[in-house]
């Protein structure tokens, strides 16, 4: 690769907003024939918004939402933000939270008003022997919208869940053809639920969606595609995308998301579009052919 043609390259795409940390993933670029892309904040705007409260053990919405507010006002996850936001708008004050417990993945712990509050996934309250078997129509029903549906347990019993909704960037469904025009294999990952996931995907049209990953587990899909014999360019914004990101071969964080995940890429995406993607590939073979 001459140096001058990489220069050019490089120029070029970043008029694109297409930031590449150095010339050698100009080079790189082209190869690659897998995408992997987070869903929330990638494929989605990633600003959830509170849409549904089912309560089922007779409080009244304002005690459920002091509750659970007040354990999420404790968490730093994007969610619980989202629902935070969301109780305040219904001009709800906060309980008062005597011990706080985030567990990534899963969910939130919190002993609030003297009572232990656990907010979270299916699996937060089976491994707390929590019966939801009550729950779980509605859950399926709004996962099914490609809600996300976060269950809620008082010392012990199944209380009510709560649901936020993202919504799809405009651009993400064009993007996601353009690389299967490309002959590249699209992946969606995420931490939500399948059911959710899959209603996403199908949205945007992705059939092939790994979903329930736990934090550190992104980076190990990477290197089980990567031992396939594929070459892997990894998408993201958030913190736990960090190191998928570092380990693929390509990492490509979105410009609006964390600084950890922009520190971990090898490009950076300034326009949140994943049109973005395929114009990267379609600038580095260029790029490549006027080398030879
Ligand atoms: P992601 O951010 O990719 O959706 P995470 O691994 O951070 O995934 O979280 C997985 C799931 O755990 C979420 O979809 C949600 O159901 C649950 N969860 C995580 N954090 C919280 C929280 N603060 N409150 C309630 N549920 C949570
Ligand atoms: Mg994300």
């Amino acid at each position: 690769a001459t140096p001058t043609s990489i220069m050019a390259g490089s120029g070029r795409a970043a008029e694109f907003g297409i930031l590449f940390k150095g010339g050698e993933h100009l080079e790189t670029t082209h190869h690659i024939d897998t995408v992997i892309l987070d869903k929330t904040g990638t494929v989605t705007n990633g600003t959830p918004v509170l849409t549904d409260v089912l309560i089922e053990n007779g409080m009244g919405e304002q005690h459920f939402l002091s509750l659970i507010g007040a354990a999420e006002k404790q968490s730093e996850h994007p969610l619980a933000q989202s629902i935070v936001q969301g109780i305040q708008e219904r001009k709800i004050s906060l309980a008062l939270v005597q011990e706080f417990e985030a567990i990534p993945g899963y969910g939130v712990k919190a002993v609030v008003n003297q009572k232990v509050l656990l907010v979270g996934t299916r699996k937060l309250m089976k491994q707390n022997n929590v019966d939801i078997t009550k729950a779980l129509p509605a859950m399926e029903d709004l996962e099914g919208q490609g809600k996300t549906a976060m269950l809620a347990s008082i010392d012990g019993e199944y209380a009510g869940l709560i649901a936020v909704a993202d919504t799809i960037k405009d651009t993400s469904q064009t993007a996601i053809k353009r690389l299967k025009e490309m002959d590249i294999q699209v992946i969606m990952i995420t931490g939500d639920n399948q059911r959710t996931a899959h209603a996403i995907g199908n949205q945007v049209g992705i059939d092939q969606v790994i979903a329930e990953v736990l934090p550190e587990g992104k980076a190990e899909e990477v290197k089980k595609l990567q031992a396939a014999g594929k070459k892997v360019a990894m998408v993201g914004d958030g913190i736990n995308d960090a190191p998928a990101l570092a380990l693929a071969d390509i990492g490509m964080a979105i410009g609006t998301g964390t600084d950890v995940a922009m520190e971990a890429a090898d490009i950076t995406l300034i326009r949140g579009d994943l049109n973005s993607i395929a114009d990267a590939i379609l600038m580095s073979r260029k790029t490549m052919r006027n080398i030879k």
